[in-house]
């Protein structure tokens, strides 16, 4: 074929293009003016494609396109995706979280520590120790638990939250725990200097709502069995509500599998950097649920952009109340940051 007449087929094929675009968005248009007309036009036209005359292009790829722009119209919100306050596409920059002079978000990675629960004094500050010894910045700790069972130690409530104050002003850590109930949100926001909301409550829509009044960072974890959309969602409530300071935390998800506790979504590390402008975290404890897994799980986070990974560390995890299998010893814990640091990937966390 000519150049000339290939030029003309594509200048061709570029005019159908460009109808064709405008002829969907006018449909679309008319669509929104009455959404009651979507199911009807749309069974309409797939009568319309099943009658046609058979021509250049097959009726299975017509339906096929016929199906796209049904599903296109069941959520017709959902288009309005670029809109959202959490997506890249409206906010392009990294959101960089400032916490007692650390930045989170910035490109370099942190490590947040400390025991699954609080349980006493003695045991926070050895834990604080294990943590300051190394030279970080961020601790946790739960004094609210969400326990599977009601008969399993549920956490010392606000005393553990007193408790993290106090063990993080002697030992110049910034402190973070999970609130479980909007009613704690005020004292939460006294005592500590990032609020976590846990896989269990993230979609307890109030609790969400509540920590987006508030002016302190919030720390959101992946819901247990939620999809990525869904966990966007959650954090959108929170933007929504007036509360930009949030880190999103992949912990792991429900799946079939047995040999770790819960199935690490790895790639929701990347996709999550993609699709929100928010610092994304990895729980290697809660996610493996194997002490074994812990620097491999943690380098992955890291080698695929994580800002920032949560470990567990209690100073006598045989005797600990809660997750007694998988926290590290400080000793368990020096190694871990030691492996990290020599990974060359945590250089940059510490530098
Ligand atoms: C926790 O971090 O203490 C916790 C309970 O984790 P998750 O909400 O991810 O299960
Ligand atoms: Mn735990």
């Amino acid at each position: 074929m000519s150049t000339e007449k290939l030029d003309e087929l594509r200048d061709r094929l570029e005019g159908l293009d460009t109808q064709l675009l405008e002829l969907l968005n006018q449909r679309e248009a008319l669509l929104q003016k009455n959404g009651a007309l979507r199911v009807e036009s749309t069974s309409a036209l797939r009568d319309k494609v099943k009658h046609y005359k058979t021509g250049h292009l097959h009726k299975n790829v017509m339906l096929n396109l016929v199906k796209v722009l049904e599903d296109a119209g069941k959520n017709p919100e959902r288009q309005n995706d670029r809109h959202l306050l959490v997506s890249r596409k409206r906010h392009p920059e990294n959101t960089v979280l400032t916490i007692k002079e650390e930045k989170i978000g910035d490109g370099i990675a942190h490590l947040i520590a400390g025991p699954c629960a609080v349980e006493s004094e003695k045991q926070l500050d050895d834990a604080a120790r294990a943590v300051k010894a190394q030279g970080l910045t961020f601790m946790r700790g739960g004094a609210f638990k969400p326990r599977t069972s009601p008969y399993d130690f549920q956490g010392l409530g606000l005393e553990g939250l007193k408790l993290l104050r106090q063990a993080g002003e002697t030992y110049g850590l910034a402190v973070i725990s999970e609130i479980v109930d909007p009613r704690d949100m005020e004292a939460a926001e006294k005592f500590l200097d990032i609020i976590q909301i846990g896989a269990r409550n993230m979609q307890n829509f109030e609790l969400l709502k509540e920590a987006g009044k508030l002016s302190k960072p919030v720390l959101l974890k992946r819901g247990l069995a939620a999809t990525i959309e869904e966990f966007m969602y959650s954090a959108e409530y929170i933007l929504a509500s007036g509360n930009d300071q949030i880190i999103l935390c992949e912990r792991g998800i429900r799946t079939y599998e047995k040999a770790t506790r819960n199935t690490l979504d790895i790639t929701a590390v990347p996709i999550l950097k993609q699709e929100t402008h928010l610092p994304v975290f990895v729980d290697v404890t809660h996610s493996t649920g194997r002490k074994d897994l812990l620097v491999p799980a943690a380098k992955a986070a890291l080698a695929v952009g994580a800002d920032g990974i949560m470990a567990e560390v209690h100073p006598h995890p045989g005797q600990a109340l809660s997750d007694s299998a998988q926290q590290m010893n400080p000793k368990e814990f020096e190694r871990f940051v030691y492996d990290l640091t020599a990974s060359g990937l945590f250089n940059k966390v510490r530098a």
